[in-house]
């Protein structure tokens, strides 16, 4: 399996310069290490009300290793689209997780859904993203980090990219984000989308997620957001003692339940039972599609 990185890539205002300056771009950054990049400022640029969207990154160094930079894209755009949807979250559904809602608030998802669906990004709904495969809604994404707990120095795997939404919200709360799709041309379109957007630190793979990615292992959480039928062994072996898994678990096409699986100490499992979901299937790479 290959794995994609897009930590190195060339910051997408380096992009938007145009075609004309490209070509001395890539000559210079040939011969550059990262920190010889200029790094845009780490606060929004001042915009007047009537100003066309802006998008900038907040970059900062990830945190054990000072010479990579963690970065977390931001948007102008559809702000107050995304303080409704929190307030949903909040008020509606009761989540009372301020970290979470703030990565919610932060992280634009009509940068992850068809553009045929951009109007409908910020409802609490999952939408088709093509492949018959969804963009979870954001309750659901939203209650899941929840229960992850994360914390900036662990790893985190998530099986499932899919648009790559879930993803870009792992990647405000760590920097050691793994997401692994089975779908190549989702995988390739969510690694255009955080090549687009300055994601850095995001690792993606594709193939088939069942197995984990065992040369990054352990990961302190894990997240599947496909619905296998039993827990995959694999996952639980590349579990932390002391870590998390959220996972939903049952038959294909129809309920499942959604899963917090622990990791004890002593390498011991206990899992608990939080809600009735409906997730698309993990396929298997032997399974017809
Ligand atoms: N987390 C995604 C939503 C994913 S929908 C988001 O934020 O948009 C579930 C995804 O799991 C689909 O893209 C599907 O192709 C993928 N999938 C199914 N089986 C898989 C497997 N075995 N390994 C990796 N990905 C898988």
């Amino acid at each position: 399996m290959k794995s994609y990185t897009t930590h190195n890539m060339l910051r997408p205002w380096t992009g938007r310069l145009g075609a004309l300056l490209l070509p001395a771009l890539l000559l210079l950054a040939a011969g550059c290490r990262e920190n010889d990049v200029p790094k845009p400022a780490e606060s929004p640029p001042a915009v007047a009300a009537e100003s066309p969207p802006t998008e900038w990154l907040i970059e900062t160094p990830v945190p054990g290793d000072p010479n990579r930079v963690w970065t977390r894209p931001r948007s102008s755009e559809r702000q107050d689209d995304r303080r409704r949807m929190v307030e949903v979250l909040r008020d509606v559904y009761g989540l009372n997780d301020p970290p979470v809602l703030r990565a919610m608030q932060s992280v634009p998802r009509h940068w992850f859904v068809p553009e045929t669906q951009a109007r409908a990004a910020y409802i609490d709904s999952p939408l088709p993203i093509g492949f018959g495969q969804t963009i979870s809604q954001p309750y659901i994404v939203a209650y899941m980090t929840h229960l992850l707990d994360l914390d900036p120095s662990e790893k985190v795997l998530e099986i499932g990219t899919g648009s790559g939404y879930q993803a870009a919200v792992l990647n405000e709360f760590t920097p050691h984000v793994f997401t692994i799709e089975i779908v190549r041309p989702l995988g390739e379109r969510a690694i255009r989308t955080f090549r687009r957007h300055g994601y850095e630190t995001l690792h993606v793979r594709i193939g088939d997620g069942y197995q984990g990615w065992p040369e990054e292992a352990p990961f302190g959480a894990i997240i599947v957001t496909c619905a296998p039928e039993d827990i995959p062994q694999p996952l639980l072996d590349q579990l932390k003692p002391g870590g998390r898994m959220v996972i939903p678990v049952g038959p294909r096409n129809t309920v499942q339940e959604l899963v917090v699986v622990h990791k004890n100490v002593d390498g011991t499992i206990r899992r608990e039972s939080r809600m009735p979901v409906r997730f698309v299937p993990l396929i298997r790479e032997k399974d017809p599609r």
